[in-house]
């Protein structure tokens, strides 16, 4: 650092100039995250200050926190569910299989298992979680961090995740299962209402990941079953900072039961109060104004709007696509788009050095991915088949 500061203008072009790196959204088809509405900017910038990790000092920003809860719980069909604002999807899945892990570990009969292996001498056997191969890497770093096995069940012809394959891999140390409600690679939605009930006949928690679609899906024309209308469900991840139009960082967690938020409780001694929930201390208060005022903004209309136009620019896309033979992986759930390309990997390098597309890659089965977000336009459409064109046809 040096002695003495720059001055504005300096500090300015600096960064201008790194601005003038970064690129910008209308080159970007692999993206969940878009330009936050301007509503959803002005609030942030309002609050900037604010820290929900203190909330006793920001009660108007708690409130704001308490009323977003209320609205999507409401939105997920549970207005009571509990829960907090987290950073985003991983944050918000580390906390529910956290929340699964304590209350496994508490339950009687793993105290009993756990007293009869000590006097056996026989280790405790370790937790163990079950989720769909097309899983978010969030979930990796759930295993690590909570010392619980990841258990990856196999995916169908759909991509959606097999019930048969789920339930073959669920025994005694299993702490629950997780669904995934639009998956990152294929915006596929997993068989949720089944596995709500293979949940509530185990006695074992459900947690939907809908970082993605829980902005997308409520909004569509098709109903689709995956969130507390399910009774099985036990949590829900959701993002307001993806599908929602706000800032970042904006996620949503909700839990059915208090006492599943409870087990996540900490002592906060020399705060303003006495507990927290959240796994990070300091908190953007920014985030949590921002995500109150474009919802209210836009209210549900605004975000059926939102999607319909985004699910329009899906199909255009792949109505250009069939002309030029490439079909997608699967038919589009929602506004993510998996693409039949040979030699993929090389087509999006390609993208990328020739014309300055970002899109990505899907792992299995291998393909394009694009993500129809809010900043795609027709014309974003039109001249990104024409450049692919380009480069299949040579
Ligand atoms: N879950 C799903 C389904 C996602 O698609 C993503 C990110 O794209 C995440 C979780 C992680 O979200 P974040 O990057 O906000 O932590």
């Amino acid at each position: 650092m040096n002695e003495t500061g720059l001055s504005e203008e300096e500090i300015r072009n600096i960064l201008n100039d790194s601005k003038g790196q970064d690129l910008k959204y209308e080159r970007v088809l692999s993206s969940m995250c878009t330009y936050p509405h301007k509503i959803a900017v002005q609030a942030h910038m309002q609050f900037i200050e604010s820290n929900m990790g203190d909330f006793g000092l920001f009660r108007g920003t708690y409130n704001l926190e308490k009323e977003i809860l209320s609205l999507i719980g409401d939105l997920l069909h549970k207005a009571d569910a509990v829960g907090y604002m987290t950073t985003g999807g991983t944050e918000s899945n580390i906390q529910a299989i956290r929340s699964m892990r304590n209350l496994f570990l508490q339950s009687s009969e793993y105290q009993n298992s756990a007293n009869s292996s000590k006097n056996s001498d026989n280790k405790c056997a370790r937790p163990n979680l079950v989720v769909p191969d097309s899983a978010h890497f969030s979930f990796d770093k759930v295993s690590d961090i909570l010392d619980v096995e990841l258990r990856k069940a196999s995916l169908d012809d759909e991509l959606k995740v097999s019930v048969e394959s789920v339930r073959s891999l669920i025994d005694e140390n299993t702490i629950g299962l997780v669904a995934i409600a639009g998956s990152t690679e294929f915006g596929q939605v997993d068989p949720i209402k089944e596995l709500s009930d293979i949940a509530l006949e185990k006695n074992i928690f459900l947690h939907v990941d809908a970082a993605f679609g829980g902005f997308v899906l409520p909004f569509m024309k098709k109903s689709y079953e995956f969130d507390f209308k399910l009774p099985g469900v036990t949590s829900i991840a959701i993002d307001p900072h993806k599908m929602g139009l706000s800032t970042i960082p904006s996620g949503v967690l909700l839990f059915r039961d208090f006492h599943q938020l409870e087990s996540l409780k900490a002592d906060t001694p020399y705060l303003t109060v006495s507990t927290q929930y959240t796994l990070t201390g300091t908190r953007s208060g920014a985030a949590v104004a921002a995500t109150y005022a474009v919802m209210n903004f836009l209210g549900k209309e605004g975000y059926r709007k939102t999607v319909s136009r985004c699910m329009e620019l899906t199909h255009y896309l792949l109505e250009k696509l069939k002309d030029m033979d490439v079909y997608p992986l699967i038919e589009p759930v929602m506004n993510v788009v998996a693409l039949e390309v040979p030699k993929c990997d090389l087509v999006r390098s390609r993208l990328a050095k020739e014309f300055n597309w970002q899109v990505s890659i899907t792992q299995n089965p291998h393909g394009l991915r694009l993500v129809i977000m809010p900043h795609v336009s027709f014309e974003m459409i039109d001249s990104f088949v024409a450049d692919l064109k380009k480069i299949l046809d040579s």
